[in-house]
């Protein structure tokens, strides 16, 4: 554990996770300065509470003397290594690092940590509820919502310890070292912070850095550019695959989910694909790296078996709302890149109604045009990525430019008939017209809860 008594430390950016560290850096006994470039008027809410603590805050920019005399920088995951004091901090060679390395220095759990282009939020909440299901002391946290550091007060020996970690979260660790961990999948996203998708690549391998032999890495094995991380670990590898046999890990086949322990031995039942909750080909990933973790740790089969069952939704991933006139309606607006669109209308055979875009991140719009073809009758567009959207798949499918959500839904649901799906999964970021994805599909749903019948 680290001493953290009379020393310096400067929290660069005051999200959530930011503010939980200055807070916890301050009941340790550390000299704590926060420092964020938004006005004092932007952080008002929570300067008040911090200068009560005796933490100082530095606000509408960074002083560059503020990062000298520190021994200790931690930076939010919001807040690019690139930030010129902060890229300064780190050439002087001042420690810097993430909440989630400072937090993990303080928790005595055994830790599971999942990260991922997409599935991590629904894979670390399915994980965790199979973990509680079982019996198991389970904290669940980091990305997904509640900071790391907020688990740090329950955590204790016995306790599983479920972290989500973000590409973001990764770039800042150190000595971060996961008794499990899985890397989903990896598709092009956040390139904006990370450069390239190398760069973006090679920050998510880092969950496995300072793994051991003692240590258990559960990978995909139909995803190409997570396999190559294979080649980078010391801990056992664990694959998941949907399509094939798996000598070491779990699989589909048949009709049921299977999974081996060791390459070589029997593979053992776990449940069948019908009793799956979730909805769609990428959950059924989900589930098989889920499956993996819980029974790495030691968590029978059939326990297993009756809470994936049970488990049916996060909210806005894949989110059944209702059914009306025979039109069902789900709440995709997690789905913020192209390939998480993909994956939630390969989750219907056809007759979608697909309410497209938002904030454009440089996506390839083209990449749908196959699908789209194939299973959906009209696309909605909205938001500030609406032109380009219609220009890329001109042609392809019938689009309507609705503007807006409420016009999107009105027009989707006059032209659906039954047995068609209404969907959003807009395949873009939301800031355009919300504040962040949640607010979009509690939009969505409430529209949707709206609807006369
Ligand atoms: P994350 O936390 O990584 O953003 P979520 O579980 O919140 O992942 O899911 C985000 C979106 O990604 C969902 O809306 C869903 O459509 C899609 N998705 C979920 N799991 C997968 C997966 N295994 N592969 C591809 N897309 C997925």
């Amino acid at each position: 554990m680290m001493e953290l008594k009379n020393k310096r430390v400067l929290v660069v950016g005051l999200g959530k996770s930011g503010l939980a560290a200055a807070m916890f850096l301050r009941d340790r006994g550390a000299r704590v300065t926060v420092s964020d470039t938004r006005s004092a008027q932007a952080l008002a809410k929570d300067i008040p509470a911090l200068l009560e603590a005796g933490i100082m805050v530095e606000s509408g920019g960074h002083g560059l003397l503020t990062f000298r005399r520190q021994d200790l920088i931690v930076v939010s995951p919001g807040v690019p290594l690139t930030t010129p004091e902060v890229a300064q901090a780190i050439r002087n060679g001042l420690p810097v690092i993430g909440e989630l390395e400072l937090a993990s220095r303080f928790l005595e759990g055994k830790t599971v940590a999942i990260t991922g282009s997409n599935g991590k939020t629904t894979t670390t909440t399915l994980t965790g509820k199979i973990f509680a299901d079982a019996g198991r002391q389970t904290l669940v946290g980091g990305n997904i919502g509640l900071p790391v550091i907020e688990l740090i007060a329950e955590s204790t020996p016995e306790s599983w310890d479920v972290l989500e970690v973000s590409s973001f979260q990764l770039e800042t660790i150190a000595e971060f070292k996961p008794h499990i961990a899985a890397v989903l999948n990896l598709t092009p996203d956040h390139l904006d912070r990370h450069g390239s998708f190398a760069q973006y690549a090679a920050a998510k391998a880092r969950i496995t850095e300072n793994q051991g032999p003692e240590d258990y890495l559960v990978l995909n094995a139909e995803d190409v550019a997570t396999q190559k991380i294979a080649g980078k670990t010391k801990a056992q590898i664990y694959w998941f695959s949907g399509r094939r046999q798996i000598k070491q890990g779990a699989f589909v086949h048949g009709e049921s989910v299977f999974f081996t322990e060791k390459e070589g031995g029997k593979p053992e039942p776990i449940l069948p694909v019908v009793e799956i909750g979730l909805k769609g080909a990428h959950n059924i990933e989900n589930v098989l790296a889920a499956v993996t973790m819980a029974r790495l740790a030691g968590i029978s089969a059939e326990s297993i078996r009756r809470s994936v069952a049970s488990f049916h939704a996060v909210e806005h991933r894949l989110e059944f709302v209702r059914t009306l006139d025979g039109v069902d309606y789900f709440n995709d607006s997690k789905a913020t890149n192209v390939d998480a669109t993909i994956k939630a209308v390969e989750s219907f055979p056809g007759g979608v109604h697909l309410i497209l875009g938002g904030k454009d991140k440089d996506s390839d719009y083209t990449q749908l045009a196959g699908l789209l073809r194939e299973r959906v009758k009209t696309v909605y567009t909205i938001g500030s990525a609406a032109e380009k959207i219609e220009h890329q798949l001109a042609g392809v499918v019938k689009i309507v430019s609705a503007k807006t959500i409420a016009v999107a839904l009105s027009d989707a649901s006059q032209a659906a008939v039954a047995g068609d799906v209404v969907l959003l999964a807009p395949a873009c970021s939301s800031f355009d017209q919300f504040e962040n994805y949640e607010h979009r599909g509690r939009v969505f749903r409430e529209l949707v809860l709206g609807l006369k019948e």
